[in-house]
Formats: C-alpha cells, structure tokens, sequence
C-alpha cells in the first residue's frame, strides 16, 4: 500500500537513491534537505513527479507534516564536511532527530535513525557485532560525529521505551555509489577523481587501516527491509558489505579500474582515524534475510561511470 514517507537529507548520495526507489515502489515522498552537503543535482530528474515533494528546511528546527514513515538521513556524513562546523554537526544529530522523533510520535509514524559504524570508534573487536559498545573519544576531532549519532540512537530507545515509538536504527558502514558529492574528502570520491585526473592518489598514513565498502543499491534495500520488517525487531542492525581491504589495496584496485597513470603518496594520518572496520552482518542476515550483492568491481564501474561525467560536466 502506497505511504507517505519523509526522507529527511533526501537530496544527499544516500538519500536521493532512498527517494528513488521510495517513489519507484508506489510511495509519495517529501524530500527534505537544506543543501549543507547535498545537491538538487541528485533529485532533480524527480522534481515533477506529482508524488514528489522537495522541502528546502533544517531539522534543528520543528517541521511539521502527515507522514507514515521517516527515514532520517540528514547530518553531514564525510570526515571534512562534518568537522566544517563541528557545533552544527552534533545539533544535527541531537537537536534534528528529537524534532523527527516528536514528529514521528504525534503521527504515530515509524522512523528510522542512519546511524553509522562510527559508533564503534576504532574499534577493539572485530569485525564489529551490534552488541560492541565501543571504543570512541568523547572530545577529539571526529566526536563531533560519533558521538552526536551515539546520542541519537540514546534518544531513539528513549522516545521508544518511554513513548513507545515505533523506531529503528541502522547502522551503516562505509557505503559508496554515483551521487556521492565529488569534494566529499571521502576516500572513495577522492581515490577515483585522483585516478582519472591521472593526479598522485593520497593516502593517509600507511594505507594498513581497513575498510569494507558497501554498494548503495544493497544499502537501499536493507533500509528498507528494516523499516518495514514487521517482526518488531527495531536494532540497531548493522548494514555493510563484509568485504575488508586496507585502503593501499583500495588505491590499486582504482587505479587498474580506471587504467591510470596515478602514482601512489603518503600524507599524514588524520587524528582518530578507525584502524579496522569491518560488519558482522549475521543479525541483519536473521532478522531480515538482507545480505549485500554487488561486486566491489561492479559498483565501482558505476561509480567511476557517474565521476567520468561529473569531472566532464566542470
Ligand atoms: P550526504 O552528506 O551526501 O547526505 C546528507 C544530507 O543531509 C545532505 O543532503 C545534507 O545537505 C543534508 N543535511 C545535513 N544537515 C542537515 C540539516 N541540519 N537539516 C537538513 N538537511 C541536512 O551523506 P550520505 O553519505 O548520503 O549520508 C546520509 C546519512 O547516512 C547520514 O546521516 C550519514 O551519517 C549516514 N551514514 C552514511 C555512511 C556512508 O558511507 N555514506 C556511513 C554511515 C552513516
Ligand atoms: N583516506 C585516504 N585518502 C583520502 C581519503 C581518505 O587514505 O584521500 C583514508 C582515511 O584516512 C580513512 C579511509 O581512507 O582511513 C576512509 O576514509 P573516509 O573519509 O572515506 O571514511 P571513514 O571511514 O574514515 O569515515
């Protein structure tokens, strides 16, 4: 049955495939951004589509609407552009979601919080399982972050144990795909353009640190498994591709992917930088039978599709 659904950061890389496949699927979707990181470049082949609303707000203020479901997307999500403006960052995470969960609660709509990997820090168990609390630093650079989505899910429980809001959480692991904003900083962004302006790829520090990279189109379909798994199972859940590789081994696989001249260079380690990530997804592969698909070399074709016509549109 068709639902009207809010996608709060709808016009972000995550958001703007979430809004896709929402309105593909039947629904009637508002969009909610304020362009911090976002783009109307990512929506605008939906601006039209009478089932499509786009709202330029920022959730640290109240927004009132009638919705079924809320998928709450909007906070910065690379390391650079979260670290902008630290102070907004955590109000994002604190302030926003406190505004949709009183949103959800008059509506009696479920929402669903995008937390991150991140709240695991750098994390001492691996590969990480939900029930790991963590290894994160209250007050360095990247807390801002971790610790504005570590209060989130805190609220999230809160509202759900206290006013017994129908909530959700997923936790995302590095996730990559086109859409993703070419000055993000992130390592997947920076690696491609790098390697396609034939320019030296920079890696930070050793390049030993491990990450696992999911394809956004699985990522999509776990979101919306959990927020509609009727087995009242809320999470928080992990949902990422369990696939590790350091990111030296990241660097040359790009590098042979887009055929480039791109020599490899070391730059300093930013503070805080995780040493290992890699999801336990067995809890998502239980409750909601969700599993990853697309083949790292598959979802970086697209991906280096999508950035070949953006650095042709500059
Ligand atoms: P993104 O930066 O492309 O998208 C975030 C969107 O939120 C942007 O459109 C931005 O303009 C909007 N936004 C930011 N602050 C806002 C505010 N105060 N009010 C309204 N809109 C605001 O990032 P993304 O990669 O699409 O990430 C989406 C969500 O998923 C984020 O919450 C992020 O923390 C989470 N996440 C992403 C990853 C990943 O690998 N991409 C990993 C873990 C978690
Ligand atoms: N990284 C890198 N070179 C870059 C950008 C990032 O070596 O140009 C590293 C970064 O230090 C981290 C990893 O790649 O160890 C992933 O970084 P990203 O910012 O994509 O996301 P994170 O997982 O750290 O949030």
């Amino acid at each position: 049955m068709s639902k009207r659904i809010l996608v709060t950061g709808g016009a972000g890389f995550i958001g703007s495939h979430l809004c896709e496949k929402l309105l593909n699927d039947g629904n009637d979707v508002i969009c909610l951004d304020n362009f911090f990181t976002g783009s109307k470049d990512n929506i605008r082949h939906l601006i039209g589509n009478n089932h499509f609303e786009l709202v330029r707000h920022d959730i640290t203020k109240d927004y009132f609407a009638e919705v079924d479901q809320i998928y709450n997307l909007a906070c910065p999500a690379s390391p650079p552009h979260y670290q902008y403006n630290p102070i907004k960052t955590i109000k994002t995470s604190v302030i926003g979601v406190t505004n949709m969960l009183g949103l959800a609660k008059r509506c009696k709509a479920t929402i669903l919080q995008a937390s991150t990997s991140e709240v695991y820090g750098d994390p001492k168990v691996h590969p990480q399982t939900e029930s790991y609390w963590g290894n994160v630093n209250p007050i360095g650079i990247r807390s801002c972050y971790d610790e504005g989505k570590r209060c989130a899910e805190t609220i999230m429980m809160d509202y759900h144990r206290q006013n017994h809001v129908d909530t959700r959480i997923i936790r995302i692991f590095n996730t990559y795909g086109p859409n993703m904003a070419p000055n993000d900083g992130r390592v997947v962004s920076n690696f491609i353009i790098q390697a396609l302006k034939n320019e030296d790829i920079t890696i930070y520090g050793d390049g030993m640190q491990t990450r696992s990279f999911c394809y956004v189109s699985d990522l999509i379909d776990g979101m919306i498994k959990m927020m509609n798994n009727p087995q009242g199972f809320i999470g928080p859940v992990n949902l990422g591709n369990p696939s590790e590789r350091t990111i030296l081994d990241f660097a040359k696989l790009i590098i042979e992917l887009t055929g480039s001249k791109s020599k490899i260079v070391y730059r300093p380690l930013p503070g805080d930088d995780p040493t290992q990530r890699k999801p336990d997804i067995s809890l998502a592969k239980k409750e909601l039978g969700w599993e990853p698909k697309v083949d790292i070399r598959d979802g970086l074709a697209k991906t280096i599709e999508y950035f070949e016509k953006k650095l042709s549109e500059m």
